[in-house]
């Protein structure tokens, strides 16, 4: 039986999930519903699986809508698809119209 080593890719700005381990079962429905392996499971049985190669993401949204846990997963949008808009009348910018 060989043995296969793998690291995670030094953390970057991009950080397209965030798994709470608080919240997560380990149930590896992100794991399998990724179709680019930015996950793998956990070596331990009910942990939150490891985000293996997040610079891969391309924000689909499949993770985020397949976990079975509200609030287990959440989805980090790259900051230039993070919408915002000023308001004309007093130039507050903010997330929400
Ligand atoms: S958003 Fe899509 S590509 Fe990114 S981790 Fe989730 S399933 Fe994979
Ligand atoms: S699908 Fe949700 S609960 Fe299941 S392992 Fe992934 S983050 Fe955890």
């Amino acid at each position: 039986m060989s043995k296969v080593y793998a690291m995670p890719n030094v953390a970057t700005p991009s950080t397209p999930v965030k798994i709470d381990p608080e919240k997560c079962i380990g149930c590896n429905t992100c794991v399998n519903t990724c179709q680019i392996d930015v996950f793998m499971p956990n070596p331990e049985k009910g942990k939150p699986p490891i985000i293996l190669h997040p610079d891969e993401c391309w924000y689909c949204g499949c993770c985020h809508l397949d976990c079975p846990t509200p609030g287990a997963l959440l989805f980090n949008w790259p900051l230039p698809l993070k919408p915002r808009w000023r308001r004309k009348e007093t130039g507050v910018i903010s997330q929400t119209r």
